[in-house]
């Protein structure tokens, strides 16, 4: 079976969040295959990357003295906020407040740490504030607020939600793993530089174009990350804050080196790509009468009935619904504007 199965192609791939690794991390991510940053005292120089990477974090984040480490993914980057905020607060009942469209890597990480969450409604795809702030008492310990949103890539007024966590002495969590590799060529206010954010997550493995897995976790100050150390008696180092234990020394190496090769102007032109591309297909979609979110980063939803969505996906093609049930195509770094016309060439077959 193995010999015969070939990786999937991306050319029909308009569903996904993640692509093809820049050439750079594909042979990073190989070279550093048999490597592990979860025991820093044995893999010394695949440590020294992580610290680079998150260097490199820090500068597309607005934060100039960054701590984080390079997690698998923006699962565990939120639950590691999270479990942050809970163990920094002092109550017996924490909660979160998050926006109804955070991600729901949110519902694992209040269910494994034993927190309530508390989701606010949104408005024109952004949380809607006021809402918000009513769900805020004495026992919330984060307010999450969205810089990309996984179905519609909004992004939600961070600076008022870092307003509203710290009016509760609450931590103020971004969360970016999607958006975070387009947003600093847009003039959404969305980062540490922007407002007192606490936490963020902004993954590499997605639009940052590293192997998988390349998560991000990021801290404004050391402090928070100590709310994780763990000691552990049997490495060469004596405390550790990731969650998973051994870990892929891949993931580390690629992110350095797409970030390497990209930051800034390499990423700073995909945005422009696909925002154009996304822009593109919506215009297209609203001249064939369809009703389309207004895209505001590379994600197009549009109204397409779901029987539609089930005949593309026959013909190849890979699209994703929104909870609404609208058709979401993401403009990753693969997706390119002839793809995208042979796309909307064959809507137009039905
Ligand atoms: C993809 C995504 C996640 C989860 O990241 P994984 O790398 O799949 O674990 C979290 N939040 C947002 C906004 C996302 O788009």
């Amino acid at each position: 079976m193995l010999q015969r199965a070939e990786p999937q192609e991306f050319d029909r791939v308009l569903s996904s969040m993640c692509t093809v690794p820049h050439p750079a991390a594909r042979d990073a991510a190989e070279r550093f295959l048999a490597t592990n940053p979860g025991d820093p005292g044995t893999y010394e120089t695949v440590a020294e990357l992580e610290a680079e990477a998150v260097d490199y974090l820090g500068e597309v984040t607005g934060l100039s003295d960054p701590a984080g480490y390079v997690a698998s993914g923006g699962t565990e980057a939120n639950v590691q906020a999270v479990r942050i905020a809970r163990n920094r607060a002092d109550t017996d009942d924490p909660n979160v407040v998050a926006p109804v469209h955070a991600h729901f890597s949110f519902t694992k990480a209040a269910d494994v740490l034993g927190v309530e969450l508390r989701t606010a409604p949104a408005e024109d795809y952004r949380v809607n504030l006021a809402a918000m702030a009513e769900l805020i008492d004495d026992d919330t310990v984060c307010v999450v607020g969205v810089a990309g949103s996984t179905e519609y890539g909004y992004v939600d007024p961070i600076p008022d939600i870092a307003a509203l966590a710290h009016e509760a002495d609450a931590l103020c969590h971004v969360d970016a793993a999607w958006g975070g590799f387009y947003l600093p060529f847009t003039d959404h206010d969305w980062h540490f530089g922007h407002a007192e954010v606490d936490t963020m997550t902004i993954d590499p493995h997605k639009v940052g174009q590293a192997a998988v897995p390349a998560g991000g976790l990021l801290a404004r100050d050391e402090t928070l990350l100590d709310e994780l150390a763990v000691e552990t008696p049997y490495l060469e180092s004596t405390s550790q804050l990731t969650l998973t234990g051994t870990r892929s020394g891949a993931g580390v190496a690629s992110a350095v080196a797409a970030m390497e090769a990209l930051w800034p102007a390499g990423y700073r032109e995909q945005y422009e790509r696909s925002m154009a591309n996304a822009d593109w297909l919506a215009d297209q979609l609203r001249a064939r009468g369809h009703d389309v979110v207004d895209p505001e980063l590379p994600l197009v939803a549009a109204d397409l009935s779901v029987p539609m969505t089930d005949e593309l996906r026959d013909r190849g093609w890979r699209v994703s619904k929104t909870g609404a049930g609208e058709m979401r195509v993401v403009c990753m770094p693969h997706v390119n504007r002839s793809m995208l016309r042979s796309f909307v060439a064959d809507l137009d077959w039905y």
